[in-house]
């Protein structure tokens, strides 16, 4: 109502581009009609005007801000009115209105109104569906873009999976891995595994398990995976290559190796080395071996990859420690402490076996029994300490003139055996030959003022199947032939009859 002062004075019909409404009638169909110019541009509603303030219309007017009325000759006064509606279907006030109609204004009504009233609706309707295109185009390119997230999202997912199913395996078999180094006892079967589980965890192109020599101070090549065996050096001092620096230094990595780098020549292909890593596996304070690892392409172990490697080297250490123990304990078991030839019991055990060989393929078999000539006089005069020297010194001999499938023991005090496979008669003389010179010639005590006591041994010789059947008579006929051999004067050879 307070807009009418506003309209005082504005610019004549068409002037601003803007037509000016006046509707008449407060009913429902103008209240749509107001409704429908209301949204319509370039139009404006000047005023609504009815009889009655409460009409639907009026009361929209209201609520829209516009002007209303009840009084029809207010409209003859509004300036620049170019239209009035008439939407009351009253001949009254038809009459009314055209009675007070400037000559400027038109008025609309009847079957004029009726198709303003089509013309807003058509409109509205062609509006609406521009406004539900325009939806769909939104939500169109709504669904696109959700479709993308959730494409990118499934490959995030898939990747994601991927890894995780990576990380499963690698904690499947780092488990197995573990579980298994528990199980394997011989130093053999654990190293190998070792390598096994370098490469499985660490996906290791090359790794190797060198262990520490005490007698020589070297790295011992024991196991290794990715090349083949031609391509480890077998024995490396301490002091060379990554393996020593990781002897001495702990875990040393080379990811860019430099072309002939001395670190890489654990390897007789160097030259392929591109990258390398090592560490010491450890027994509290001393190092016990190291484990490499080597790759012909660049490669940088990340944090994680190190702490793992650093996992697999604690508990190798561990099971090798178990393994290394075993296999001393068993050595202990079948060896002689003073002589460390093996002992009586374990040259019972290799008889046998090598019986059962002997006969199996009829192969010759020999067993060379010595005693030391007069080694209680020996002891008597120079003592027991140099006694058991004599014993270390006669071992020795023997141990050298070995072959690889000879087995030598302590039979007794001082007595010796040597089983010879697959060696006939002819063949034991020799080697019992040998044996008695080599110790005759060793001249070993001088005591001031008298001169170097010369020890002898006398030896008995016995072939399988020549003169006994089995290996029970076999010992009894060499020893037969050695006490033979003392009877006739002792540092000889006799043979079994
Ligand atoms: P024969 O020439 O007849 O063999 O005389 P022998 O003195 O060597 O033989 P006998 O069987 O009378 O004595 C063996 C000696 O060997 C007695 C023992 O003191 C000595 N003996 C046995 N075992 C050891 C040992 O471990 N160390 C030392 N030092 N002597 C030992
Ligand atoms: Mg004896
Ligand atoms: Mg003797």
């Amino acid at each position: 109502m307070d807009r009418a002062p506003d309209r005082i004075g504005q610019t004549e019909a068409g002037h601003g581009g803007h037509m000016h409404v006046a509707i008449v009638g407060g009913g429902l169909r103008a209240t749509s009609v107001l409704r429908l110019l209301a949204d319509v541009e370039g139009v404006e509603i000047a005023a609504v005007c009815d009889a009655s303030h409460s009409a639907p219309a009026m009361r929209l007017a209201d609520d829209l801000g516009l002007y209303a009325t009840t009084e029809l000759s207010e409209l003859g006064q509004i300036p620049g009115l170019d239209l009035v509606l008439d939407l009351s279907a009253s001949p009254v006030t038809l009459a009314t209105l055209e009675a007070q109609r400037r000559r400027d204004v038109v008025i609309v009504t009847g079957s004029g109104a009726e198709l303003v009233w089509d013309l807003l609706i058509a409109k509205k309707r062609s509006e609406e569906q521009e406004k539900i295109f325009v939806e769909l185009q939104v939500a169109y390119d709504k669904i696109r873009s959700h479709e993308r997230r959730l494409q990118s999202s499934k490959e995030a997912l898939e990747k994601a999976n991927e890894e995780l199913e990576g990380r499963l395996a690698e904690i499947f078999f780092t488990h197995e891995f573990f579980k298994a180094l528990t199980t394997f006892s011989s130093v053999e079967d654990v190293t190998s595994l070792i390598v096994d589980g370098a490469n499985g965890i660490l996906g290791a192109e090359i790794s190797a398990i060198y262990l520490f020599q005490q007698e020589d101070w070297t790295l011992r090549l024991y196991a290794s995976q990715g090349r083949t065996e031609e391509t480890f050096v077998p024995v490396v001092p301490v002091s060379e290559t990554i393996l020593g620096a990781a002897f001495r230094d702990g875990f040393v990595q080379q990811s860019d190796v430099p072309v002939g780098s001395e670190l890489a020549h654990w390897s007789t292909n160097p030259a392929e080395i591109r990258s390398q890593a090592a560490l010491p596996l450890r027994s509290g304070e001393s190092v016990i071996g190291v484990l490499a690892i080597a790759s012909a392409t660049f490669r940088e172990l990340t944090l994680a990859e190190r702490e793992r490697l650093q996992v697999v080297a604690n508990q190798s250490s561990l099971a090798l420690q178990n393994a290394l123990l075993h296999e001393e304990l068993e050595r202990l078991s079948v060896t002689d402490r003073l002589t460390e030839l093996y002992n009586h019991g374990y040259f019972h055990q290799r008889l046998d076996e090598e019986f059962e060989r002997a006969s199996r393929f009829g192969h010759h078999l020999s067993l060379v029994m010595l005693d030391i000539d007069d080694f209680k006089l020996f002891n008597d005069r120079f003592g027991h300490p140099r006694g058991d020297n004599v014993l270390r010194v006669v071992s020795g001999i023997i141990r050298q003139n070995l072959r690889e499938v000879d087995v030598a023991a302590r039979y007794g005090g001082e007595e010796f055996v040597v089983v010879l496979p697959e060696t006939d008669l002819a063949g034991a003389m020799t080697m019992a030959e040998r044996l008695r010179k080599e110790i005759a010639n060793y001249l070993h005590v001088t005591v001031d003022g008298e001169p170097p006591v010369t020890q002898t041994v006398s030896v008995g010789v016995a072939t399988y199947p020549v003169h006994a059947p089995g290996p029970a008579r076999l010992v009894e006929a060499a020893d037969n032939a050695m006490y033979e051999a003392k009877r006739g004067g002792k540092n000889r050879v006799s043979v079994a009859r």
